[in-house]
């Protein structure tokens, strides 16, 4: 082991050293890989140098998402504390189904759920973990069928389930509307004001009409940081209309939702505390190592009901509250949980916040420099991390691959009511204002570089 650790040390360090030098590798097309890197599997090994040696070339060449030249999705940067905790759950390895063979690794999991309820006022909250938002999702929506449709579980899906979901939601909810039986055709897409919020009264309107033609609306999804705009859903009211007509509302806040942790930020999400589920990432905004995903609901008999199954020959010991796999999607599930504790332990609640308040106002100085710079039209609005834009006109997809293809940065594009931009992802916590205003330097230097290129897509 100690070997394999000096190794592990000499290829980060490697590793590092290159990504603060070249924050873009520039792309191989994928059928290229095997000319350019020693990929392919062979029936007898390799000495120790030529391991080394290949496995060096492939990490140099992996894209580097905590670089400073990185706003591509919305997830990014490293933290210290939580790669600690991650690696330590690698090499601990234990498995998150019971307490008797992952012992305080459930305590911590536990604590994370516990405080995170507790922090956005949910009372008696339980939670869960799954791999990624997606999933924090599916749960969500199976529980929300379960509960209104209490035989789906046992027979199958009995009755005519709606669920409702804005224009500019993620789209995991369709998916999962499939994964559970629903149908993609049961979900019902709510416009969106031009902010991307979700407006209540087309909600209430498709509800009454939904029931009217002999459906059964039983779940509302709402948004805590969309996709591309960044908008925040307005909970509270979607609350009043979930009570009104008894659908779970769920929020999903894979991309903002650990906004709770500010005190600054946290009246984005008014009205958390009454909804029925509530899922947030810890690999986007808290730049934990992915996956990192949790859902809290007030609702345990709901987790238990559509997630519990006896199984004697793995729970044998010790509660069910201790027992992880019986609220699980998994059977075997990764820790990951540790890497969030380890984060969290070390610099507590008001270093998340601070997290949370330095990426809004990094993200304040992208949307300040292209609101008050003539040659940017922005399609993005005051208080998000992602800042929509266009530079010079020039075609945002164009601009996209031109700046990837030539190792400048790595940033996406977005379509909105048919007009296209720049989507630019203030996530990183290592960034700095300085280091946000350089991607635009950077990105200017490179258009009046391949100006006559470029400028031809205008
Ligand atoms: C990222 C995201 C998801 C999916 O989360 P994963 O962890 O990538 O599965 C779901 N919803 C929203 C709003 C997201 O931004």
């Amino acid at each position: 082991m100690q070997k394999t650790l000096n190794l592990f040390n000499q290829l980060v360090d490697t590793f590092l050293k290159d990504e603060a030098k070249n924050p873009v590798v520039k792309p191989v097309p994928p059928e290229e890989l095997e000319q350019h890197f020693d990929i392919l599997l062979n029936e007898n090994g390799m000495d120790d140098i030529e391991f080394q040696n290949a496995l060096e070339k492939i990490v140099l060449h992996t894209p580097k998402i905590a670089s400073k030249q990185f706003y591509n999705q919305l997830y990014g940067g490293r933290n210290n504390y939580a790669v600690l905790g991650d690696l330590l759950a690698v090499v601990l390895n234990t498995s998150m189904y019971t307490y008797k063979v992952a012992g305080p690794m459930v305590g911590v999991e536990k604590a994370i759920i516990e405080k995170s309820c507790e922090l956005i006022g949910m009372q008696d909250g339980v939670g869960a973990m799954a791999p990624g938002g997606s999933m924090t999702n599916l749960m969500s929506m199976i529980m929300a069928r379960d509960w209104k449709d209490d035989q789906a579980r046992f027979k199958g899906i009995q009755k005519q389930l709606i669920a409702y979901t804005s224009i500019d939601s993620h789209y995991s909810i369709v998916k999962n509307a499939a994964f559970t039986g629903l149908g993609r055709d049961n979900v019902r897409h709510i416009a969106t004001n031009e902010k991307g919020e979700m407006i209540p009264e087309m909600l209430e309107l498709a509800i009454t009409k939904d029931i009217a033609q002999g459906f059964m609306p039983f779940y509302i999804n709402a948004t805590a940081g969309t996709t591309v705009l960044g908008a925040f859903d307005p909970i509270e009211e979607l609350s009043q209309i979930a009570k009104k007509y008894q659908l779970w509302l769920h929020v999903d806040g894979a991309y903002c939702g650990a906004s709770f942790f500010s005190h600054k930020h946290r009246g984005k999400l008014k009205g958390l505390d009454r909804v029925d589920s509530f899922s947030y990432n810890g690999h986007k905004m808290l730049n934990t190592p992915t996956n990192c995903s949790f859902i809290l609901t007030p609702h345990k008999n709901a987790l238990y009901d559509s997630f519990s199954s006896e199984a004697s020959y793995l729970f044998q010991k010790d509660s069910d509250e201790y027992n992880f796999g019986k609220t699980s999607m998994q059977c075997g599930r990764r820790n990951d949980a540790l890497k969030f504790w380890t984060l969290w332990k070390a610099i507590g609640t008001n270093g998340l916040g601070a997290m949370v308040d330095h990426l809004f106002e990094t993200a304040d100085t992208a949307f300040e420099y292209v609101t008050t710079h003539p040659d940017y039209s922005v399609h993005s609005f005051p208080g998000s991390l992602s800042v929509c834009f266009n530079y010079k006109g020039i075609d945002a997809k164009t601009l996209s691959h031109s700046l990837h293809d030539e190792g400048v940065s790595l940033v996406s594009y977005a379509e909105l009511n048919e007009t296209s931009f720049i989507r630019f992802v203030n996530i990183n916590t290592m960034n700095s204002n300085e280091d946000v205003l350089n991607f635009f330097k950077t990105l200017e230097e490179h258009v009046e570089k391949n100006k006559e290129h470029l400028l031809s897509y205008a």
